[in-house]
């Protein structure tokens, strides 16, 4: 391929050393889980997210059940989510035992639509877990007076747009509780897997803690059943490089995402849009496009890499079948896992690069009408 999706080499190569030397300290320092650099971590990332408490976590998904769990969200109760989405914001709700409700998104953020949100609440419903796909946020004004006035708790999944903000206020402190993911390809990404459950509730914050480190507080005396699901050290060591990097790294890729939406403009192709209120950060640059898959092959025989995210919308999944969903139920979401494509985007991109995507894309789409 001549452009990748996204090159976590190029990354590497630009802050190699500084990582080889964090590294270096932590193998040392002879301690690897819930160590000095995981504390400064959580401390680092609550400062720059603008919340009380950083609880570091094995995985973003591990995150959003351990939030759940701290909500004491189990079994009987309902918790609204998008239907399009990553499967974790779904199996997470699925694995405390509580029944996914979906909610249709909205067809031009893909954020989970807060207009249809008021219909689904019941006298069960105990979260509601927007989304901020792609790296930004939807209506979170409208959902949070929802929230208030309906007293049910907003746990934010914000695994792919760390370093957002809504309104001048960074995702992940918008809600009761915000929840992040490291995995390598993320905004902010580790090597290897990684995430933090962020808040402003003490409670929240020491229930998490207890839960990540098998239910208790004193070690060998469990109060609950718990988990094993920490952020180890290594990848504590090298995110707190990363971070020092995070605001550059996001103003990349929302210069590319520019440029993009410049060259592409009146092309058929639906585009991200800025809003005023939004912070975007571009995790992906996500077009909607007719004859998707056609436009995918053609532009992979340009060498240009592309991804469908997510090819199945979550209403239609197979453990979410007895939930007795059909094709047809939310038509945005369908619509969206039939015709979106995300195109390479990752800092350090070329202009070179961003104008053969386009060049490519372009050809792809006069043939599509051509023939
Ligand atoms: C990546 C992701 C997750 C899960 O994060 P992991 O760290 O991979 O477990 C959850 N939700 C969304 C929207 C994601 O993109």
């Amino acid at each position: 391929m001549k452009v990748p999706l996204i090159d976590l080499r190029a990354q590497y190569r630009e802050i190699g050393s500084e990582i080889d030397e964090a590294i270096k300290g932590v193998l040392e320092s002879g301690q690897f889980v819930l160590g000095a650099n995981t504390v400064a971590l959580e401390e680092e990332v609550s400062a720059y997210l603008g919340v009380q408490y950083g609880v570091g976590v094995a995985s973003g998904t591990d995150g959003l059940q351990l939030a759940l769990r701290a909500f004491d969200v189990g079994p009987g109760d309902e918790v609204i989510v998008p239907s399009y989405t990553f499967f974790a914001t779904v199996e997470a709700v699925i694995q405390v035992g509580a029944i996914p409700v979906f909610v249709d998104v909205d067809p031009q953020t893909f954020c989970l639509n807060v207009g249809d949100v008021e219909d689904l609440i019941t006298s069960n419903t105990k979260a509601v877990i927007p989304v901020h796909l792609y790296g930004r946020t939807g209506d979170m004004a409208s959902l949070l007076e929802l929230a208030r006035n309906h007293r049910f708790k907003v746990i934010e999944d914000n695994a792919q747009a760390f370093g957002s903000e809504y309104q001048e206020q960074k995702t992940a402190s918008l809600g009761d509780v915000g929840c992040l993911s490291f995995f390598p390809s993320k905004n902010l990404g580790c090597y290897g897997d990684g995430g933090m459950v962020v808040t402003d509730d003490k409670e929240v914050a020491d229930r998490v803690k207890l839960l990540r480190t098998h239910g208790w507080r004193k070690k060998y005396f469990p109060e609950t059943v718990g988990y094993n699901s920490r952020l180890d050290e290594l990848q504590a060591a090298v995110l707190r490089v990363k971070l020092e990097y995070i605001d550059k790294w996001n103003n990349d890729r929302r210069q590319l995402a520019g440029r993009y939406s410049t060259l592409l403009q009146g092309l058929d192709i639906q585009l991200p849009q800025d809003d005023p209120e939004v912070k975007h950060v571009y995790h992906l640059y996500v077009i909607q496009i007719k004859d998707r898959d056609r436009i995918q092959r053609s532009l992979k025989a340009a060498g240009v890499a592309s991804a469908v995210y997510y090819p199945q919308p979550l209403h239609l999944a197979e453990p979410c079948h007895s939930l007795g969903f059909r094709r047809g139920d939310f038509p945005v979401a369908e619509r969206a896992s039939d015709e979106t494509l995300a195109i390479p985007l990752y800092p350090g991109m070329s202009d070179e690069q961003i104008n053969l995507v386009v060049t490519a894309l372009k050809g792809a789409v006069e043939a599509t009408k051509i023939s």
